[in-house]
């Protein structure tokens, strides 16, 4: 559903007035402690932060992908552990129940992910299966009426928070690669499934990762998404095309906060009796971040308007996640050198800002598969 261009408007200043107020203050205290408080998360559920992109009909605020990245936009200016918080309800961790879900798995989980009283997780990755997620080896064995799954997965965001997991488990142990791969949706408090002690990280403190286990953990039937074996890769690739735009969008609103934070202190910063900010090179500096960071936003926004129409977008998609991700590293890099020593010292929070945009090159698909994914498409289209 798309809303009006009012309602719009005050949802998203809404969100950059809780930026400004709420989240930007507590950055350092939220990194320091690996934590996000309680409070916040009341504030953010209040908000309808959760529930972004699920159908209004579920409880949530049912947004277009152009609404959706007009809200990154903002809400991402803060520390990126703020926007994990509620990324996971929004995307990987909801949208597999969205596309693919039986109406019986919607009108169970969509209400309580939507106004965030359950966390969803979504569990792929495993110790030997990364990139290659088709070869994903732990294993959901039919039994009686149900399932038993047994293996690891690794570095599963929000898992610590997590009441509900889409997990990817194989069925068909026949097959070898993702055709035999199914998703499961099972409730944290399943016996048999424990989550690890959360990792240590290089940045994103706030938001936590870690391993979950499965150790003959018995899930009933209808804990297979859509109820359809054998689908659950493809709902896993779905899933990632919509994500990869919304990570985009984190990309330059990260890039917009650093491009003003630059900005900011090289007009008050003084070095030989002037601005910095007077210096040409300095200026080149800004120039080339604030112009990838407007490539980024028209990208991003374009191929939100795309998909909106109907479009296919895996490509472009793939584009906005490379190119945004890529783009940010070298936007904070820039941001850095512009603060000179201070770039250096944990109080500016410049810093964690370039440790945090390491990650988004890494998750949802490395640059290098998003590589492989453009090319593939282009030679495919090319009718190669
Ligand atoms: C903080 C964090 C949060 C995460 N959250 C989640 C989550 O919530 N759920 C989840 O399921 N996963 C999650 N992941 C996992 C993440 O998606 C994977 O780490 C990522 O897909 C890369 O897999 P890998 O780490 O096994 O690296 P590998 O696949 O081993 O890749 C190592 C290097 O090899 C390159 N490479 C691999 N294959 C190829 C190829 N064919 N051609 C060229 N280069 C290649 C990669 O690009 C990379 O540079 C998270 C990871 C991190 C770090």
């Amino acid at each position: 559903m798309s809303l009006d261009a009012k309602t719009l408007s005050q949802l998203v200043s809404t969100v950059a007035r809780f930026v400004d107020e709420r989240l930007i203050p507590l950055e350092h205290e939220v990194a320091e402690a690996d934590a996000i408080p309680p409070a916040l998360i009341h504030e953010m559920q209040d908000l309808g932060l959760f529930g972004l992109t699920i159908p209004t009909e579920f409880g949530g605020l049912g947004l277009t992908m152009f609404e959706e990245v007009q809200v990154i936009f903002e809400l991402g200016r803060a520390s990126p552990a703020f926007r994990s918080a509620i990324g996971t309800n929004n995307s990987i961790g909801s949208q597999g129940i969205v596309i693919s879900g039986t109406d019986a798995q919607k009108q169970r989980y969509l209400p309580k992910l939507a106004n965030g009283e359950i966390i969803g997780s979504f569990a792929l990755t495993e110790p030997e299966a990364g990139s290659d997620a088709g070869s994903v080896r732990t294993t959901a064995i039919r039994d009686g009426n149900g399932y038993i799954i047994n293996g690891t997965k690794r570095y599963i965001t929000n898992s610590p928070q997590a009441g509900l997991f889409t997990v990817f488990a194989r069925t068909d142990l026949d097959t070898k690669g993702a055709n035999g791969v199914s998703a499961f949706l099972v409730e944290a408090d399943t016996p048999g499934l424990s989550v690890g002690k959360p990792d240590r990280k290089m940045g994103q403190q706030g938001a936590q990762i870690a391993d979950v286990v499965f150790n003959d953990c018995r899930v009933t039937g209808d804990a297979l998404v859509g109820g359809v074996e054998g689908q659950g890769f493809k709902t896993a690739m779905k899933t990632l095309d919509r994500g990869r735009i919304h990570l985009g969008a984190v990309c330059v609103a990260v890039a917009e906060r650093l491009v003003s934070d630059s900005l900011r202190y090289a007009m008050t910063r003084k070095q030989f009796g002037q601005p910095i900010a007077g210096f040409q090179l300095v200026q080149a500096m800004l120039a080339d971040s604030k112009t990838e960071t407007f490539a980024g936003r028209s990208m991003v926004e374009e191929t939100a308007r795309q998909r909106d129409a109907g479009g296919l977008v895996a490509t472009e998609a793939s584009c906005c996640k490379y190119f945004c991700s890529e783009m940010v590293g070298r936007v904070a890099d820039r941001a850095v050198q512009i603060h000179g020593g201070a770039g250096y010292m944990v109080d500016y929070g410049i810093e964690r800002f370039y440790r945090d945009v390491r990650l988004f090159r890494i998750y949802e698909g490395t640059s290098q598969i998003q590589q492989l994914v453009i090319a593939k498409n282009m030679i495919r289209e090319a009718g190669g």
